[in-house]
């Protein structure tokens, strides 16, 4: 069945009745089963434990980090945090991650960003032991996802995904655009819907006219880190939209808040499904980094 008429079940005098993807309870339900397989896990003697490193002062990353130890411990994961001075530079920060490669009670390792400017992003991923790499940025686990083994997929992308698959549509055959086509959110996206079955065009900074290709889609994917990029004339009636775009914008009174790429009121009017900033794809990310420390965890069992 078309999207379009599946959201006209829910029509109103004409308009589309959006329904807003709630990221925090697709995170909640998979946290439930994160916290199962966990269990299981210490049950066998080999306890979930995740490492996190972050550099120097930055309280937003220091929230970020408190919000991921949270979540980690309502499933029963550890979670350690080093928190490193900004003098260790990129040699001491890969020496931090091959001794935590090598302590047999970490399963998973994560990097928090940013780092320092002098620090090689690719090199420090290279360095995680990709059977730790629960973030899935190592270069191995990008290059599974083409092979169709998506365990350690990158968590942004993989929770994007999650987004969409919460909603009836079949994915299989859907008509999928993905703006944006970064190593780390855009491409494996495109590579996860391909092997779920979606037909997926992948727009970019050079693509001639962005809306022919959004307003021919079924489910719409915005990774650019541009506000108000995607308005509602640019999508089919009836489509689903996954926001992935974070973007911190000052009003006129000089309050911070937080959106996404996504124009919501206007794609809200005519989209079946959306996903809200906050609250859609950032909570499922940390979920998604949560399974990813259970599975390899699991691949860690004898
Ligand atoms: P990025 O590496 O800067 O990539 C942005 C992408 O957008 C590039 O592929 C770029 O294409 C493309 N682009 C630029 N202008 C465009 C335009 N006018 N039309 C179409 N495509 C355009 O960013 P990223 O790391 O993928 O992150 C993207 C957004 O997602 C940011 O807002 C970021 O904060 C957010 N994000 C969210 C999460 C989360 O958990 N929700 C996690 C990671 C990132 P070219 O390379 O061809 O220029």
């Amino acid at each position: 069945m078309q999207p379009q008429m599946m959201a006209n079940a829910d029509e109103d005098a004409g308009l589309f009745r959006h329904k807003i993807i709630d990221g925090k309870a697709v995170a909640k339900g998979m946290r439930a089963e994160i916290a199962v397989r966990a269990a299981r896990l210490i049950e066998q003697g080999l306890p979930p434990k995740i490492a996190s490193i972050s550099i120097g002062d930055n309280p937003s990353v220091d929230l970020y980090i408190r919000n991921q130890k949270k979540a980690a411990a309502s499933t029963g994961i550890d979670f350690e945090h080093l928190k490193l001075d900004l003098t260790v530079g990129e040699a001491g920060l890969i020496e931090k991650i091959k001794e935590l490669n090598a302590t047999p009670s970490v399963t998973g390792i994560i990097t928090q960003r940013p780092l320092a400017p002098d620090i090689s992003i690719k090199k420090v991923q290279v360095a995680i032991d990709p059977t730790k790499d629960i973030e899935g940025m190592n270069p191995a686990s990008i290059g599974n996802i083409v092979y169709n083994d998506l365990d350690l997929g990158p968590c942004t992308a993989v929770a994007a995904v999650e987004l969409l698959k919460s909603t009836p549509l079949n994915l299989q055959g859907l008509e999928v655009v993905m703006v944006g086509h970064s190593e780390i959110v855009g491409k494996p996206v495109a590579f996860l819907l391909m092997s779920e079955g979606a037909t997926v065009t992948v727009c970019h900074h050079m693509t001639r006219n962005l809306a022919v290709h959004t307003r021919r889609a079924d489910a719409v994917f915005v990774a650019v880190g541009k506000v108000g990029l995607l308005t509602g004339d640019m999508i089919k009636p009836g489509a689903a939209v996954i926001d992935i775009g974070i973007n911190r914008v000052t009003s006129s009174d000089g309050t911070t808040v937080t959106v996404g790429d996504v124009d919501f009121d206007s794609c809200a009017e005519v989209a079946g499904w959306i996903t809200p900033v906050p609250g859609g794809v950032g909570p499922v990310t940390v979920a998604a980094l949560l399974r990813n420390a259970v599975v390899a965890a699991e691949r860690m069992a004898p």
